[in-house]
């Protein structure tokens, strides 16, 4: 079976300086994969590339077997693509229940969108949560409901970039949990995430990305023991 994402020689530049250079990287189905560096590796960047918002100079992106390196987000999304952003974009005013519900109208089930919300709130353990509107939760529940709205559209592949950022101990628990039960349904998911502990103890693979080139690659034991990882993240 091909992996869920394929990423091979991805290059962008900005204006002469460049952010990726021949990336390459996969992420299977039932696997949480990590994307770690400093600030300003590319991170962003590469998710920028993946979801199609960025084309790339050179290198290919493929989801599920299938060339979608030509394809814009809206033809990505249709296969099964889906992500967040390091900036929160709930709706406001909308319920946490509404904002599940517009995104799974989006997903190719919107007949059952609101019955899929309520699937959503309950498998978060979040039902109590469903009134309250999307303005008043704290920045670490908001980051879990911005997950559980790309869950509304049934990806097959979720980015989710810094979604741990604002989470206290508690909220970074729950996250856990979330990405080990998302994985065990079949869903591939590459996670950008400062939070160390969290990125160890959830990834099955973490790629180490390092001013716009892939320096690391293996599971999290051997990433935390590399000696080019810790170079890279002490400044050398
Ligand atoms: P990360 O997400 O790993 O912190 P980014 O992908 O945001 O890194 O940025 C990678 C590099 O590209 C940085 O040097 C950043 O300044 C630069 N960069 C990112 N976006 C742009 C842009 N739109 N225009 C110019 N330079 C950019
Ligand atoms: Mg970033």
């Amino acid at each position: 079976m091909p992996s869920q994402l394929a990423v091979d020689d991805i290059s962008v530049a900005f204006g002469g300086h460049r952010a990726l250079d021949s990336v390459a990287l996969n992420a299977e189905r039932g696997q949480v994969t990590g994307l770690i560096g400093p600030n300003g590796a590319g991170k962003s960047t590469l998710f920028d590339v993946i979801s199609g918002l960025r084309k790339p100079l050179s290198g290919n992106v493929s989801l599920n077997g299938r060339d979608v390196t030509r394809a814009g987000p809206a033809r990505r999304a249709r296969h099964g693509l889906a992500r967040t952003f390091q900036r929160l974009e709930l709706f406001g005013r909308l319920s946490v229940r509404d904002n599940l519900r517009v995104a799974a109208e989006l997903g190719p089930e919107r007949r059952h969108a609101g019955h899929i919300a309520d699937e959503i709130l309950a498998r978060l353990g979040i039902e109590h949560l469903a009134d309250t509107t999307a303005d008043s939760l704290s920045t670490g529940m908001g980051r879990l409901v911005e997950v559980a709205r790309a869950l509304a559209v049934r990806p097959s592949l979720i980015l989710l970039d810094e979604p741990a950022a604002g989470q206290d101990v508690q909220e970074t628990e729950l996250f856990a949990g979330l990405l080990r039960t998302l994985a065990a349904d079949g869903t591939a998911v590459l996670l950008v995430e400062h939070d160390m502990e969290l990125v160890m103890s959830v990834c099955d693979t973490v790629y180490v990305l390092d001013l716009g080139r892939i320096i690391a690659a293996g599971p999290p034991g051997v990433i935390r023991r590399d000696e080019t990882v810790l170079a890279a993240y002490l400044g050398k």
